[in-house]
């Protein structure tokens, strides 16, 4: 019998060994330089919570303008380029030889024979979106060196840059390394919350004493805002002590990038999703663990006897030191006997949070991996008929911790009446959003991140083409022609333009739903551009326009 070493055996050891390694060395002070001219506005911090994800960087201002001179923080090669409509849109990695690579993403454009690179690889592939490692001796840079310029792709909600420092799989908060900042402005505590185990949370506003009944843990919301910004940023540092001992710490120095999505399960989710407030809180999750989560006593509830009384002191601070306090006195009162309502478990699947899940029903399949839940639960699933999709409406949600799966899963489904055109999409949205799906027979399969309802549909319209500055048989003055495309339901999966039947670079960006094509002077006499667009069940658009230069 072949004999398994047990990688887990080693895990740990390696584990600690890393961690001591990292502290030993702290975070290298003067190393790097700033990316941008002039001084650091923060328009968000390190670490912040965003929907399924940490704030893996520092958003740097840029006067509510693009094309501001990028700078290699030092010097390096641009170890690789990932371009995408969506998200970091045009990014671009620095590799430093102290082990660190910097990160520059919603960028404009890439600077020098960088720019010349990626255009190259764009031609070769026939692609905007584009991703490629780079070795060294490629593409060597300089410290203080122009490698781009910043602006507004991906999912940018405003011109900015985002800058990350990464090492080891972990992004580091750039601010840590002794760049030149200044911050003289105190975060502020907006809110804490109290969350009885049993029973409706609360906000305590301002209040200092306060009455609670039975174990409960807390919720804390700070913002702090940059110079000469309004804006809500986050905080650095959380500290809670209970009378006096401290009882939950977090920091927000560094994070493993494949762990982002625990972020989730560190605050009041729900909450944060109806009101956009990030509630940090102190309970603790089995599934939500890991070297840079919150040091916490216990799980993270409080347990006090009846009738006694004890003081929470709040702190938040950031990276230089500015803090805000609030103490609150709490009385605690006499358990109230929960009448628990009867958790009807029907149509519930029991799920251990760390171990996987298959469930074959003859409507619904379902695999979850291992981690997918936070917590022991059970897993409600209903399949119900419906006339208006091509599969019954299946819900699928916890029943206990509300909170998005952290895993992507498998479901699949059987179709009451299949079609090549089908997709799973989530229902009970504002709109339905499509998964990308595979058919087998009358099974259809997507890899999912989200509970609710779901149900197969089809889509059987083309994606739309419209073009934006000019006219079909009309003489234009620009060199860039814009054109939306748009799909209803299943996504755009393709795009293409060829002008004078030579594929030519679209540059698609997401958010406007924009291609731009820069003609570079070859409209002139008059030109015919072709637009092709597929969606993600092969319906084709398919447009040529004439256009002329005035
Ligand atoms: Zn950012």
């Amino acid at each position: 019998m072949k004999r398994l070493t047990p990688p887990t055996l080693f895990f740990p050891i390696l584990f600690i060994l890393c961690n001591l390694i990292a502290s030993a060395q702290e975070f290298p002070q003067g190393y790097f330089r700033l990316p941008l001219d002039g001084d650091i506005g923060l328009s968000a911090t390190f670490a912040e919570f965003r929907t399924g994800h940490f704030h893996a960087g520092l958003d740097i201002r840029t006067g509510g303008e693009v094309g501001k001179p990028v700078y290699s923080v030092a010097d390096g090669y641009v170890c690789g380029v990932r371009i995408s409509p969506w998200g970091g849109g045009k990014m671009l990695y620095v590799k430093h030889p102290n082990g660190y690579t910097s990160v520059y993403m919603h960028l404009n454009d890439y600077a020098g024979e960088i720019g010349r690179y990626v255009r190259r690889e764009q031609y070769k592939e026939q692609a905007y979106a584009i991703v490629r490692d780079i070795p060294e001796g490629v593409l060597p840079v300089k410290k203080g060196q122009v490698i781009a310029h910043s602006g507004n792709s991906g999912s940018s909600g405003g011109p900015h840059l985002h800058f990350e420092l990464r090492h080891n799989g972990h992004t580091i908060n750039p601010l840590l390394f002794g760049l030149r900042y200044s911050d003289n402005i105190k975060p502020i505590i907006r809110g804490i919350r109290i969350y009885p185990t049993e029973g409706e949370a609360f906000n305590i506003a301002k209040q200092e004493e306060i009455e609670v009944a039975g174990p409960f843990y807390l919720g804390v919301y700070a913002t702090d805002a940059a110079e000469g910004s309004t804006l809500r940023n986050g905080v650095d540092k959380v500290e809670i002590f209970v009378d006096g001992k401290l009882f939950f710490k977090y920091i927000t120095n560094r994070f493993p990038l494949d762990s982002s999505r625990i972020s989730n399960a560190l605050i009041d989710y729900p909450y944060y999703v109806r009101t956009r407030e990030a509630y940090l809180l102190t309970r603790s999750l089995p599934g939500a663990q890991g070297e840079w989560i919150p040091v916490r006593q216990g799980n993270g509830i409080l347990r006090f006897a009846e009738g006694t009384t004890h003081s929470i002191r709040v702190r938040v601070s950031d990276i230089k030191g500015n803090l805000d306090e609030h103490t609150l006195n709490i009385k605690m009162l006499a358990s109230i006997a929960s009448d628990k309502p009867s958790t009807d478990e029907r149509n519930t699947y029991p799920v251990v949070y760390n171990k996987p899940l298959k469930i074959n029903g003859t409507e619904l399949k379902l695999t979850f991996p291992a981690h997918t839940l936070y917590d022991n639960d059970r897993l409600h699933i209903v399949t119900s008929a419906s006339s208006l999709y091509r599969s019954p409406v299946c819900t699928i949600k916890p029943c206990t911790v509300d909170l998005p799966p952290n895993e992507w899963y498998t479901l699949s489904v059987k179709a009451t009446s299949p079609s090549d055109k089908a997709v799973i999409a989530r229902i009970d949205g504002r709109r339905p959003t499509a998964y990308k799906t595979t058919r087998e027979g009358d099974w259809f399969t997507a890899s999912v991140r989200d509970f609710g309802q779901f149900a197969l549909m089809v889509d059987h319209e083309a994606p739309r083409i419209s073009p934006v500055n000019f006219r079909e048989g009309k003489n234009i003055k620009t060199n860039t022609l814009r054109v939306k495309i748009s799909d209803n339901l299943s996504g755009i999966e393709t795009y293409n333009c060829y002008l004078n039947g030579q594929w030519i670079l679209a540059e698609y960006d997401g958010k406007s739903a924009t291609l731009t094509i820069d003609a570079h002077g070859a409209i002139k006499k008059g030109v015919k551009l072709r637009v092709a667009v597929v969606d993600a069940v092969g319906n084709t658009a398919d447009v040529t326009f004439t256009i002329r230069k005035t």
